[in-house]
């Protein structure tokens, strides 16, 4: 039985490396049996390799394949850079929420005291209402202490007057 029709080749990809940002070839996890026997398949034109020297020695320096290196390089630059840029947006957007948030705090303490406000107001209301109440009463009993006295005064001057008439005096 044919083994390369019995094992799908495995894929190789460059190896990232973080401290100088760029990809470089490392063919180390793949042994030469594995290239012979199975053929590994590079991403940057998709062929199979059945020779680790062949492929380290010619395919890794060939144009075609720095220039995949290079384009890997200047994608991840990107990625990078967008990641940063979306960093930044993040932290723009949290400062911006935790200004709205002390706003939100602000104007609700505003409310708060507003609504405090208005209670006492219309505790106060209620206070005035009651006091022009208690005003209207004495004012009343002034009045009908008034009426009282004057209907009092206007009894003791008839009398009085009724008296003297009997005693002879002539009052105009
Ligand atoms: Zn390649």
């Amino acid at each position: 039985m044919d083994k390369t029709l019995a094992r799908t080749p495995m894929d190789y990809y460059p190896t990232y490396k973080d401290n100088d940002n760029r990809f470089l070839d490392d063919v180390s996890d793949f042994s030469a049996s594995v290239f012979k026997e199975i053929g590994v398949v590079c991403p940057c034109n998709k062929k199979t390799y059945y020779n680790k020297y062949t492929f380290i020695h010619v395919h890794c320096r060939s144009i075609k394949h720095l220039d995949f290196l290079t384009s890997l390089k200047n994608k991840s630059a990107d990625i990078l850079k967008t990641s940063v840029e979306r960093k930044n947006e993040i932290k723009t957007l949290k400062v911006m929420l935790g200004k709205s948030n002390q706003q939100i705090i602000r104007l609700s303490t505003e409310i708060q005291k507003l609504k405090s406000m208005e209670e006492e107001n219309n505790e106060l209301k209620i206070q005035l209402a009651s006091l022009e109440e208690h005003l209207r009463d004495i004012n009343k009993e002034y009045e009908d202490f008034k009426k009282e006295t004057l209907e009092r005064n206007q009894k003791i001057e008839t009398f009085s007057k009724s008296i003297l008439e009997s005693f002879g005096y002539d009052i105009e």
